[in-house]
């Protein structure tokens, strides 16, 4: 789909007018692809077709489709052969001459292959929260038991000198 909210110069405005990494998913608002610098297999990203800087910028339409849009890219997640992903990506053309490592380093995990356990999903909305791309990209990450040595406090360790707590 075309549109013209397409802002030039935008990576994830390419992303969702087809133009680079494939679609794993689509729904009216929202495209989905495989994360090509995967922290842990199967890391997702659920992209707005129009450029959307905010989570909270998505217009009514795009906030009813945002749900549908996460768990489209769940059940591709659990529905592909990862093993395979990684090795196809390795092929790409596009990536040729970009670093690897991160698809690498997921090729090598024990876990890789397992459904997973559980997902952290969210968006660095901002730049002071780490956001790099001004287009909305909302993370659908897969977690592995194991795959940090201690879990507890998921995102709250993003800020990791008051992410600690204690609860009986
Ligand atoms: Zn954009």
């Amino acid at each position: 789909m075309n549109n013209d909210s397409t802002v030039k110069d935008c990576y994830f405005c390419t992303v969702s007018s087809g133009n680079a990494d494939p679609f794993i998913f689509e729904n009216r608002s929202f495209i989905g692809i495989f994360d090509t610098n995967p922290v842990n297999p199967g890391h997702a990203l659920v992209i707005p077709r129009r450029h959307v800087v905010s989570l909270f910028d998505l217009n009514a339409d795009e906030q009813a489709d945002y749900f549908d849009a996460l768990r489209g890219v769940r059940g591709v997640i659990e529905s592909t052969d990862l093993v395979a992903l990684y090795a196809e990506m390795q092929t790409r053309d596009y990536l040729q001459g970009r670093p690897m490592d991160h698809i690498e380093t997921v090729l090598k995990l024990p876990f890789l292959g397992r459904r997973p356990d559980a997902y952290t999903v969210g968006n660095n909305d901002g730049r002071a929260a780490g956001r790099s791309i001004d287009h909305l990209h909302v993370i659908v990450l897969p977690r592995y038991e194991g795959d940090v040595e201690n879990p507890r406090g998921g995102i709250r360790n993003v800020i990791l000198a008051r992410a600690s707590y204690q609860r009986r």
